[in-house]
């Protein structure tokens, strides 16, 4: 579950991380109101989407006075922004929240995340700050400085210190940076986050260390213990079709591809993804309606699938260990019965009642494209997609 910059920076204060003071408004008549509570000479309109790359786009705009920053709110309000995180669709804005500006005396970047090669929570950190990190990796990776945690919320002082005189802090800005960044370990381990991301980390030119920029996201299987920040979901900036799938209790990620797959099993999953791939298809969906799923899962997940109008062939990869291939067949045209699909259907199935499902499948009125093997059937999905590859 990703989180707004707002809502992370209430976590950040919360667990003694300074961030600018700023208020959150929802509606451009409150505006006005909210730039005079803050006060000062210079604010931050800041749109709050669940995407980076804000700035480029016109989302973080800098305003001199109440008057111009309301005056901004107001334009950005509704407005669509597309950024290199958002997709080509943008995200509306639907929120902004509006700071006291602060002077710049130098961008950092500073993250928290989970490594999967090592199987540790890791810092990452550079002076160079405020620019794409990707790029900074790309470009200079000794400009980047990566410290492993520990497996307790308390990340040991002499790692963070060591992270911030690698920043080149010294004297009372180190104290302040290893403060921090002992503070963020503790909010990433205790709120079982899977990313805390400061960029910018803001040296200002009064010598104070700010959260500028924050983003966080947290670890959805972790969700039921931390009933403080269910609430946090933001409805609007989530996929539907994934709403839906929670719902149901099936793994669904939306993909941009043509072909939607349904496969039971993450790894089968992506094996079925990669060969669609291998063949010149693009997945439209991730799709694992899990080991043990029964007939009313099956429907749930063909629908899912079908509600995808992107979708144009459709690959059904079914190993029945648990599950039973007749269960799933049948669950299959009850689902057709509900929803008309105009889409070519490849299914392979294998496993516990292979045949019977296959029998059921092939004395359907549908004309099921079946196939005998897995690379079978990722070859057959790709060339009976209309109009060919993409
Ligand atoms: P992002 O583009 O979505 O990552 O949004 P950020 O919150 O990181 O803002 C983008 C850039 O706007 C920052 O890197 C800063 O250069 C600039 N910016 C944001 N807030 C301030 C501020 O308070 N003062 C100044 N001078 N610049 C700011
Ligand atoms: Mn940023």
């Amino acid at each position: 579950m990703k989180l707004h910059e707002y809502q992370a920076k209430e976590l950040f204060s919360a667990y003694g991380v300074p961030v600018p003071r700023g208020k959150l408004i929802t509606n451009p008549w409150q505006a006005y109101d909210a730039a005079v509570e803050i006060g000062g000479e210079r604010l931050v309109v800041k749109a709050q989407i669940h995407a980076g790359g804000r700035g480029k786009a016109g989302g973080v705009k800098l305003a001199h006075g109440a008057e111009e920053a309301a005056k901004l709110a107001e334009e950005m309000f509704g407005r669509v922004l597309v950024t290199p995180q958002t997709g080509p669709a943008g995200k509306k804005v639907g929120k902004i929240l509006l700071t006291e500006a602060v002077d710049i005396e130098k961008e950092y970047y500073l993250a928290i995340l989970v490594d999967r090669t090592a199987k540790k929570p890791a810092i990452m950190a550079s002076a160079e700050g405020g620019v794409e990190i990707e790029q900074v990796a790309a470009r200079s990776p000794e400009k980047i400085i990566l410290e492993h945690g520990s497996f307790t919320g308390d990340l040991p002082p002499f790692t963070a210190r060591k992270i911030a005189y690698g920043l080149g802090f010294t004297g009372k800005q180190a104290g302040a940076c290893t403060k921090m960044i002992q503070n963020l370990y503790r909010l990433f381990f205790e709120k079982d986050c899977s990313l805390v991301e400061v960029n910018p980390l803001v040296l200002t030119k009064q010598g104070d260390l700010l959260a500028v920029d924050a983003k966080a996201a947290i670890d959805d299987n972790a969700l039921a213990r931390h009933p403080e920040l269910r609430g946090l979901r933001d409805f609007d900036e989530e996929e539907p079709l994934e709403i839906l799938a929670r719902r149901y209790g099936v793994d669904y990620v939306k993909l941009d591809g043509r072909i939607g797959c349904m496969v039971n099993g993450a790894g089968l999953a992506m094996a079925t993804m990669d060969l669609i791939k291998l063949n010149g298809g693009e997945p439209a969906n991730f799709l694992d309606i899990k080991g043990g799923a029964n007939k009313q899962n099956v429907i749930n997940a063909f629908k899912l699938l079908t509600a995808d109008e992107r979708v144009e062939a459709v690959l059904i990869n079914i190993f029945g260990g648990i599950v039973r291939c007749d269960m799933v067949a049948s669950g299959i045209l009850e689902a057709m019965k509900e929803i008309a699909v105009k889409a070519p259907i490849v299914v392979r199935i294998e496993g516990t009642n292979a045949a019977e499902g296959r029998r059921i499948l092939k004395e359907a009125d549908y004309p099921f494209i079946v196939a005998d093997s897995l690379a079978d059937a990722a070859r057959k999905v790709v060339a009976a997609l209309p109009g060919g590859k993409r």
